[in-house]
């Protein structure tokens, strides 16, 4: 979506609300009390009301929206500027262009989007041929650091995060040329560097019928026992160019996606971020239809 287009179809907070409740009605309204999936809309009201039980649903709750008072319209734009570029936008910028007073309102929502985005990408595993590897991304800690004197300002240390790829090996017989092919991405904070952190996060992000690439890491041992097959290859140039190319390429793109855009990042927001990034990368090739989708996401 163009920002021409959006303009003319969310004009008015009445036609983000119409727009919103049209999405909502699509994807379905559960009922908190008892699950049910059938409800009347109450048009005086705005409220939904459960077939079986009579409990009563606005139109935010149970979205990403419950709990804020901001207008549907607000929220738009939000969603709208978050979709705009593949890049991104940071939260101080997005409230310069919503102009809204609060900073932290603003921060508070696109951290929810980013949270609503990783969920998303928790529903889908992983299949195939999936080069993996960690990538080290350097993030401010809160804590203060004994002989750190400067008042508020944290120390820089490095997060470890699980970065994978699904990634099929083609061959051109005609050209004679070797490639990949690679489709989608998982990136993952590894809270210790242990491999119980890695068991843990192959798990629940590969299916269990994969092919498992990766270099010789200690910590890998145990990969084997929760996919098909793993194979390793010793850490060098090739293994950077060729068989780990891909989740290379993208640890690359990310460290300088949030250089660019984010003063520093600290620690325990960095995955929210990454859902961010990894998201958008995800859905490299449906790029005007981002914003529609993270509404449906959202619901
Ligand atoms: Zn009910």
């Amino acid at each position: 979506m163009t920002l021409l287009e959006f303009n003319k179809t969310f004009k008015t907070e009445k036609s983000c609300r119409l727009h919103f409740k049209k999405v909502r009605d699509k994807e379905g309204v559960i009922c908190k009390k008892c699950k049910c999936t059938y409800h009347y809309w109450l048009q005086y009201k705005e409220q939904y009301q459960c077939k079986a039980c009579g409990f009563r649903t606005t139109l935010r709750s149970g979205t990403v929206m419950e709990d804020s008072k901001l207008p549907f319209k607000t929220w738009y734009m939000i969603m709208m500027l978050m979709s705009a570029t593949k890049k991104g936008f940071s939260a101080s910028e997005i409230q310069r262009q919503v102009g809204h007073k609060r900073y932290e309102t603003i921060w508070n929502i696109v951290h929810k989007l980013r949270i609503v985005m990783g969920k998303r990408e928790d529903l889908y595993k992983l299949h195939d041929i999936i080069e993996f590897d960690e990538g080290h991304f350097e993030v401010e800690t809160s804590k203060r650091v004994k002989g750190n004197l400067k008042r508020g300002k944290g120390s820089q240390r490095q997060k470890q995060v699980a970065v994978m790829a699904e990634s099929t090996p083609l061959e051109d017989v005609k050209r004679n040329k070797k490639s990949s092919h690679v489709r989608f991405f998982k990136m993952k904070v590894l809270e210790t560097a242990k491999s119980e952190d890695i068991n843990e996060t192959v798990k629940e992000s590969i299916a269990e019928k994969s092919i498992v690439l990766s270099d010789k890491a200690t910590t890998y041992v145990d990969i084997s026992k929760y996919v098909e097959t793993h194979l390793t290859e010793k850490s060098g140039k090739e293994t950077t160019v060729s068989t780990l190319k891909w989740v290379h390429i993208a640890i690359a793109n990310a460290k300088r996606n949030f250089l660019g855009i984010y003063h520093k990042i600290k620690g325990k927001y960095l995955q929210n971020y990454l859902n961010e990034f990894v998201y958008k990368l995800n859905r490299r090739y449906f790029k005007s239809n981002l914003f529609d989708r993270l509404i449906v996401a959202s619901v």
